[in-house]
């Protein structure tokens, strides 16, 4: 074919941040203008109505706007009420955010390592724990549950409490219940990338315990109840009533964003499927117990760097998670290195563009040049 220029390549870029403001611009400026006019920017009436949305979306008694998702986990840990100096359990396989609020929380992380399907394996859980082990962070990491069984099993024999990270996982089912709902907190990010992401830094934290609960109020508005009163020293750490607003509409369309992605990822399964290069994760309609929203699809790729190489070539942005490094590979925390599968992984692991700006015709192309590469 004639005119064939390196100027007429698709570009499909790995996440497109202005596209989730323009979706909907006309309303969420609206929306902004109202609250804004109001002068309702702090612990205001759509905050509120947020929080009795997202718990209800997700059936649990509380949830509260936080300043950030690693704000959210370092209120949950301290909410949860653990030994000072004892030990969590964490996969190395996450965002340093997560061992970050471990310690931040006056707690040691440890770390474990992952099963085929990238998250936490409770089998190596097991072989972590100490007289000093209290608690558990599961990380529901690229949209899906680990798998809850092993880990609740742990908890019950040795009394330990579970804090989810699940900030990658709203929405997210493990035997029909959602992630961030299992232990005594769960925490969400809604960091514009996130499945439901705001316009800058947003979080929460959701409980169904009564002491976590009225902990968690306290903490993210400086130790001070409703009468002015402080009790213990908290932080500044309030989800932005603008934010607040703009998550309030965006939850209502939540159900319809989640099955987009599920259908990305199916397109994906069908198109890549039958290479033997690459290992996808779990298909969306593969395992009963769980059901996954893809906030990420993260493939183990054979010569990744050359394939992330040949796909910016062909218009196809590509990210390694963290910028492809776990938490046992920053030397400098001191943390414990021993996760051979984690080590492993982290040489092949990539990121496909998994978000509601791409389209099928994408996601065909994107399979296409994958092919195209290995056939060379
Ligand atoms: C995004 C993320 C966080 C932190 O969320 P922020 O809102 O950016 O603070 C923590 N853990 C995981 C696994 C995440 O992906």
């Amino acid at each position: 074919q004639l005119g064939i220029s390196s100027s007429m390549t698709k570009q499909i870029p790995f996440f497109n941040y202005p596209s989730i403001f323009k979706e909907h611009g006309d309303e969420y400026a609206n929306l902004m203008t109202d609250i804004c006019s109001r002068g309702a920017y702090i612990m205001q009436q759509e905050l509120l109505d947020f929080e009795k949305a997202l718990a209800e979306y997700l059936g649990v008694k509380y949830a509260f706007g936080v300043g950030d998702g690693t704000m959210a986990l370092i209120m949950g840990v301290r909410a949860a009420g653990l030994e000072p100096g004892s030990e969590i359990i964490v996969p190395s396989h996450t965002f340093v955010a997560s061992a970050a609020a471990i310690h931040h929380a006056g707690c040691v992380p440890v770390l474990a390592d992952c099963g085929p399907d990238h998250l936490v394996d409770g089998s190596d859980i097991a072989k972590r724990i100490t007289k000093k082990t209290s608690a558990i962070m599961p990380v529901q990491l690229n949209g899906r549950v680990a798998n809850m069984d092993p880990i609740e099993e742990l908890c019950r024999i040795h009394d330990l409490k579970i804090i989810e990270d699940s900030c990658q996982a709203l929405g997210a089912k493990f035997r029909g219940k959602f992630a961030g709902t299992f232990g005594a907190a769960g925490a969400f990010s809604f960091y514009p990338s996130k499945t439901l992401g705001c316009f800058g830094d947003g979080g929460a934290v959701v409980t169904n315990s009564d002491e976590v609960a009225e902990q968690i109020e306290l903490m993210r508005d400086h130790g001070r109840n409703a009468n002015g009163s402080v009790s213990l020293f908290g932080y500044n750490s309030r989800l932005d009533n603008v934010q607040a607003g703009v998550l309030l509409l965006k939850l209502r369309e939540y159900g319809v964003q989640v099955e987009k992605r599920r259908s990305l990822a199916a397109r994906y399964q069908k198109g890549l499927g039958d290479l033997s290069a690459v290992f996808l994760p779990p298909a969306p309609d593969a395992e009963n117990e769980h059901f996954d929203i893809f906030q990420n699809y993260e493939i183990e790729a054979d010569r990744r760097d050359d394939l992330r190489t040949y796909l910016a070539d062909q218009g196809i942005g590509t990210i390694l998670q963290w910028g492809g490094r776990v938490i046992h590979q920053f030397e400098e925390l001191g943390l414990n290195q021993d996760v051979p599968r984690t080590e492993a992984m982290t040489h092949k692991f990539m990121l496909l563009p998994m978000n509601t700006s791409v389209s099928f015709e994408d996601v065909d192309y994107i399979c296409e040049q994958i092919h195209n590469f290995y056939n060379k």
